[in-house]
């Protein structure tokens, strides 16, 4: 049985994450060896082009996994051996296992991190019709989870309009017609007022974008609402929701399940979800 592991996070501006302490923490639970490693491509001059160079070094070097963050997640797929049938359809990798044989899989705890996060935060919680704000990458992978876990219908609204109508459209194709659209953002009180549930997705709220995605006076009592900013924890949209009587999510879930998930994926073991949620909380 493995005792030690090195593992590495690749992505840019990767100082303040909390991955490495979480990670590391729950690993000493385990009793392993787990050094995991910031490999920071702004500190190293690098893009997000030089990914793949990396992962095969890393591979080199005899790392046993990394785990992929912005701006990588996209350009990293055509270098890895292998990729999860989840990974595929997202077409975004967060985790890269280097298995005894050298090979590389890539994987996506993303959305099923989101996935394991609502299903416990929000058991029960109608999804209908569920509107999503941002369609970036976390909400590529926030949107496919909603639509596994059985929601209905997700409409999506993005700033960036053509983001939205992209993301919809893969959507569609993996999980039929109907189940994902796009929407103007002049909609969003209309759809909200017809919706069970509003996910948040963009930065907004984020310590360095503080404030609400949209005016407050669209958010009513009979929604549920998730945002996956997770620094703060606390965002001014759920408290906004909270004060109106909401059930709330934050988005420390999210980035603990993708944690634990990517945690048993490199070692086998299983994590404890509610010590490293504890542990996310105290830090
Ligand atoms: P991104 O840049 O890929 O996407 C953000 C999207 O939001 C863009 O498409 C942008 O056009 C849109 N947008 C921005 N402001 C908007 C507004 N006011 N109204 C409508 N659309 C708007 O970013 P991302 O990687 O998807 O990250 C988004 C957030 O999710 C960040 O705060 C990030 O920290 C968080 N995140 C959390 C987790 C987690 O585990 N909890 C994981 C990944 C990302």
């Amino acid at each position: 049985v493995r005792s030690s592991y090195l593992i590495g996070l690749v992505g840019a501006g990767i100082g303040p994450s909390l991955s490495p302490a979480l990670h590391q923490r729950e690993a000493e639970h385990h009793g392993l060896r787990y050094l995991y490693r910031r490999i920071d491509l702004d500190t190293l001059g690098l893009g997000p082009d030089d990914v793949g160079a990396l992962v095969r070094t890393a591979r080199q070097l005899g790392y046993d996994g990394l785990n992929i963050t912005h701006p990588g997640k996209q350009t990293v797929i055509p270098y890895l051996d292998d990729l999860s049938e989840d990974a595929r359809a997202l077409g975004a990798v967060n985790t890269v296992v280097f298995g005894e044989d050298g090979r590389s899989c890539g994987h996506n705890t993303d959305w099923s991190g989101f996935a394991q996060s609502f299903a416990r935060g929000l058991e029960d919680a109608p999804t209908r019709r569920v509107v999503q704000l941002g369609a970036g990458g976390a909400g590529a992978a926030v949107a496919h989870a909603l639509l596994t876990l059985g929601a209905d219908r997700v409409t999506l609204v993005d700033a960036d309009r053509d983001r939205a109508r992209a993301l919809a459209a893969g959507l569609t194709g993996r999980f039929g017609d109907g189940r994902a659209s796009a929407a103007p953002r002049e909609r969003l009180g209309a759809l909200l007022a017809g919706a069970d549930g509003l996910v948040h997705a963009t930065p907004m709220g984020m310590a360095h974008h503080p404030g609400l995605p949209f005016p407050a006076g669209v958010l009513h009592p009979g929604l549920w609402v998730a945002d996956v900013v997770y620094r703060p924890l606390d965002t001014e949209l759920l408290r906004e929701a909270r004060a109106l009587g909401c059930r709330t999510l934050d988005g420390g879930g999210m980035a603990v399940f993708q944690a634990a998930q990517a945690f048993r994926l490199f070692t086998g073991r299983e994590p404890d979800p509610a010590r490293m949620l504890a542990h996310m909380a105290a830090l």
